[in-house]
């Protein structure tokens, strides 16, 4: 064992005393906190500790239905027809907010979803707010955006848009979703998840602290049914949906037919390849965030580790020992890295699939780790010996949960990357420029980080190739999916 692995923290835990759970929330309609129309509730829980947090509200289609007629009637008698300089002031206004407003919402993240503070704190809420700054940018400069295809046509919002986010992140997904679509000028109503509808109820309120007019942005909480109705409501003009293939596969077929646009942004199996002349440490600690940042609870992370036969035992033996140092456990002290796995369904599938992986063959490891009693956790876990076959090798864990496999040559290596149904994202560490140029030109995936992985970006945009989905989140590119160069609504 290693001198830093026998280094001991003294806890530092964040104060959850910054935030103000209520015991129970109404549904965010038209600008205000409104019962439901006849819904049940549902209790979200702290995944750490299995405590119950709040009763929220189950959505029902005809709560639905007084959302999609909230946000058309603010669409055609504000929003729609304010010009992009204003609606870019409301959009700064709430960037400022979240940025005031950062430590309540990283630790309501925190607590509601399981994820360190350190990364709620340094990745997810930073980053929502500067999408939010990111998109006011654009609200009045999207006729130089290049949307129109040179056409001169003026780029116009398409109306009211519906927006279903997965709760790995939460308040990062409904920032990608809510802030280009605004900036546009279209309406929004957003489903959370049912594990982690708290920072988007909190959203409701940075909403109203900013003046935003009533019906711009509804939340609606529920669970699938509610995001159903959602998909199905026939005055909605567009989806945007993060989250399983499956769900992403029947809101495409439930919209066929149908004047609704999509984006999907789906799951992933990435390949994080690591060349034999590439810095070995430095691709040790690329791999450990590649998997195991936000407990690999991560669409685009790097699960299929592909290393260059003549180094791939110097790089799993310098991996297991960087992993001996990842502290697991209380996701409120700053010392920890990986925090509790989001629920108990969650949970299952990796024991599940995990178990799967050792019955197939390959070969199981983990640090010693002491998980708390309580609460949902795994360890950090790595696979050798995994054959391209084996269901951790084609399936999404979405979980702390490394498949490594072996290549010889780059063309196997690309081989073995784009053997996937999935192709969101991948990651490519190598000394040669050349080979990052011919990697990335060669690997069917979105996203390429070349000796780095997992950086986000608002001015970059993200989306997949195959079952991954369609349309691009992010950057210039992702306001396509909120305007018409057509007439409108
Ligand atoms: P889902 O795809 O079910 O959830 C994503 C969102 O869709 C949630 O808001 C969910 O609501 C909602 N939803 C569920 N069913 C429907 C429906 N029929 N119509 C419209 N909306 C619906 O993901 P899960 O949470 O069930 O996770 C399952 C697996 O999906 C994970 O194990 C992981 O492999 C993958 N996943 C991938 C994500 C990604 O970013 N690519 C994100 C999350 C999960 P509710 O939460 O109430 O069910």
């Amino acid at each position: 064992m290693s001198e830093l692995a026998k280094f001991e923290y003294a806890p530092a835990p964040e104060s959850r005393a910054v935030v103000d759970i209520r015991s129970s929330y109404g549904l965010f309609i038209g600008g205000e906190f409104v019962e439901s129309a006849g819904g049940g509730s549902f209790k979200t829980v702290n995944p750490a500790t299995e405590e119950v947090l709040a009763d929220i509200t189950a959505g029902t289609t005809e709560d639905v239905d007084r959302a999609v007629r909230a946000a058309r009637t603010a669409y055609q008698g504000v929003w729609g027809r304010l010009s992009g300089a204003d609606r870019g002031k409301y959009l700064f206004r709430i960037a400022r907010i979240l940025q005031e407003r950062a430590r309540e919402f990283s630790v309501l993240e925190t607590i509601d979803n399981g994820k360190p503070i350190k990364e709620s704190r340094d990745v997810d809420i930073p980053l929502a707010a500067a999408h939010f700054f990111y998109h006011a940018g654009w609200a009045d400069k999207l006729e130089h955006a290049g949307l129109t295809g040179g056409g001169g046509a003026t780029p116009r919002p398409l109306g009211v848009v519906g927006q279903i986010i997965p709760w790995n992140f939460p308040m990062l997904m409904l920032a990608w979703k809510i802030a280009p679509a605004l900036a546009c000028g279209n309406t929004v109503v957003l489903k959370p998840a049912e594990t982690t509808p708290l920072t988007a109820l909190l959203f409701a309120e940075v909403c109203q602290q900013a003046d935003l007019p009533p019906g711009v942005v509804n939340i609606i909480t529920g669970a699938g049914a509610t995001g159903q109705a959602l998909t199905e409501h026939p005055d909605v003009d567009k989806l945007a949906f993060t989250g399983s293939t499956e769900v992403g596969k029947a809101i495409a077929r439930t919209i066929s037919g149908t004047r609704k646009k999509a984006t999907l942004e789906l799951g992933g199996k990435a390949a994080n390849i690591v060349f034999d002349d590439a810095p070995i440490e430095q691709a040790v600690e690329g791999i450990v965030n590649g998997i195991f940042f936000n407990q690999g609870h991560v669409c685009c992370a790097g699960s299929r580790l592909l290393v260059q036969e003549s180094v791939h035992d110097e790089v799993v033996a310098k991996l297991k020992r960087r992993l001996t140092t990842v502290r697991v456990g209380d996701p409120l002290d700053k010392n920890t890295d990986l925090g509790a796995i989001n629920s108990a369904a969650q949970l299952r599938q990796i024991r599940e699939l995990s178990a799967v992986g050792e019955a197939e063959g390959a070969v199981r490891w983990s640090p010693p780790c002491d998980l708390p009693g309580q609460g949902f956790w795994f360890p950090p876990t790595v696979f050798t010996n995994v054959a391209q076959s084996h269901r951790i090798a084609q399936e999404e864990v979405f979980g702390p949960v490394l498949s490594v496999l072996t290549f010889r040559t780059p063309q196997e290596a690309v081989a073995k990357a784009n053997n996937t149904p999935y192709g969101l994202s991948a990651g490519v560490w190598t000394d040669k420029g050349s080979r990052i140029l011919w990697m990335a030109d060669q690997l069917r995936a979105g996203v390429v980080w070349a000796n780095t992985f997992n950086k986000f970006d608002p001015t970059s945009p993200f989306g997949g190739y195959k079952e991954s989905g369609y349309g691009r989140e992010g950057g210039r590119h992702g306001l396509e999916a909120y305007v018409t160069t057509g007439a409108g609504r």
